[in-house]
């Protein structure tokens, strides 16, 4: 097992990191910006090092900074978390080349999975369903570019190879504005991620958002942990997200879940990952790939059992899984409300100062939270203060529990998006699951 891991993160998913490790006996390092000092996990880690002032490109994305400090701690390992580094294969690449275990797959596995057309590629040779698509960069061509629309069919999006957190897409609906709309994401495309590689995808117009967790170690094993269900989003940030993903075709979801393993197996895939679906009429379609621990881990490990975080830290010391695929069972049902600090209205972000925190408890309740009375909301980063998390035997009794949860839970001094899921858990569609990933935004404008 690794001896020490220092934790290039904040917030609650490093306080999440910082008790799997303490768990194991591996002893942490915390690093944090200036402002950070106050941080729940950085008062519980052995060491801490400021490593640089407040902006997180001086800090967080700090690769110099990040080594430095692993290297004067001696740490073993570096786990990323998610966002930030954690899906930067140079990062990746980096803190292997000096010397450290890096929590997460190989840096040519993130590299060849941020690309989402060569992503897409691979998945299509692993027998993974896929969008249907132009399977392929846009070309000069534009009479072959005409082509590929048509053949696909109208609406198409446009996406942008190494897009990210729901930019660089447009979606067309006439083959007489497609070349136009083509020129404007490519430039838009080369401005914010520094590359001008735009592929064409059927545009789907009522899909869920299902994904699937996945663990594979450094052995050749690899299981899935079903599926996920995060529709509701707000301009493609999900909101909640809840496992397993409600009423899914049986025969369709058990293809994907073997297929998702054997894509792993055959791109030698090491760590934990999710494939990112769209699911319409019964049928899955692979859109991307996230190569780390994501926010909405939890709801899969409260109906499996598994602790994803553990297993990530046991994969990165070359233990092989803790788990076969026939010991997952998948019981219960668990949903995950994201609270963030910002006005439950215009969503604009509202740090500050927590004058007062009560959080919810009882049976089947968890909180992923590095809130506490007094600590102050710093205005740089993310707006994620915690997830409430609940467990019942069935998706009613965990929606009832949220629902408490929800009303228990006091965040008084900031505001934050509680009472839009209070409404939320209360709806009509989203308790009988009559929903699409368009749903939320629909509800929230009132329609
Ligand atoms: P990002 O990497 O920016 O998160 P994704 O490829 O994961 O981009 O897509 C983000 C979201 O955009 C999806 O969850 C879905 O809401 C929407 N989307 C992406 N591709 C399609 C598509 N082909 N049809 C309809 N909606 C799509």
């Amino acid at each position: 097992m690794l001896n020490k891991v220092l934790i290039a993160n904040r917030g609650e998913i490093a306080l999440r990191i910082l008790r799997a490790c303490k768990e194991l006996g591996i002893k942490t390092v915390a690093v944090h910006s200036q402002v950070d000092r106050e941080l729940m996990h950085v008062r519980l880690a052995d060491e801490t090092v400021c490593i640089g002032p407040n902006s997180a490109t001086e800090s967080y994305l700090n690769i110099p900074a990040l080594i430095s400090a692993a290297e004067v701690t001696d740490s073993e390992g570096i786990h990323p978390g998610y966002g930030f580094l954690a899906e930067n294969a140079d990062f990746a690449e980096q803190v292997e080349r000096s010397g450290f275990r890096f929590i997460g797959p190989r840096a040519e596995t993130i590299r060849l999975m941020g690309n989402k057309v060569s992503a897409i590629n691979s998945m299509i040779s692993a027998g993974v369903p896929t969008v249907p698509g132009s399977d392929g960069p846009i070309t000069n061509d534009d009479q072959e570019t005409l082509k590929v629309a048509r053949r696909i069919g109208y609406p198409v999006i446009i996406k942008a190879a190494s897009g990210g957190g729901g930019r660089g897409m447009q979606v067309v609906h006439t083959e007489a504005a497609l070349l136009k709309s083509i020129q404007i994401t490519q430039t838009e495309a080369g401005s914010v991620f520094g590359d001008k590689t735009v592929y064409l995808e059927k545009y789907l117009e009522q899909p869920r958002h299902v994904e699937v967790q996945v663990l594979a170690d450094m052995h050749g094993n690899c299981i899935h942990l079903g599926d996920r269900d995060c529709s509701m989003q707000r301009r493609h940030q999900k909101v909640l997200e809840e496992a397993p993903a409600p009423n899914i075709d049986q025969v369709a979801r058990e293809k994907t879940l073997k297929a998702c393993v054997d894509a792993c197996k055959e791109i030698g895939y090491v760590g934990a990952g999710t494939f990112e679906f769209l699911y319409q009429d019964g049928a899955f379609y692979f859109i991307e790939m996230n190569t780390r621990v994501q926010v909405e881990h939890p709801v899969s490990e409260m109906v499996t059992g598994v602790d994803i975080v553990r297993e990530q830290l046991r994969i990165a010391s070359g233990l092989p899984l803790a788990y076969t695929q026939e010991e997952i069972k998948v019981s219960g049902h668990a949903m995950e409300c994201r609270i963030n600090a910002e006005d439950p209205k215009t969503f604009a972000p509202n740090p500050g100062k927590v004058t007062h925190y009560h959080a919810p408890g009882g049976n089947g309740v968890r909180v992923d939270s590095h809130l506490y009375s007094g600590y102050s909301v710093p205005p740089f980063y993310d707006s994620l203060i915690g997830k409430l998390i609940t467990w019942g035997d069935d998706r009613e009794i965990a929606r009832r529990r949220m629902k408490n949860a929800l009303d228990e839970l006091v965040v008084e001094g900031i505001k934050t998006n509680q009472p839009l899921h209070r409404n939320l858990v209360r709806d009509g569609g989203f308790k009988q699951v009559d929903f699409t990933i368009h749903y939320l935004e629909k509800l929230i404008k009132g329609g």
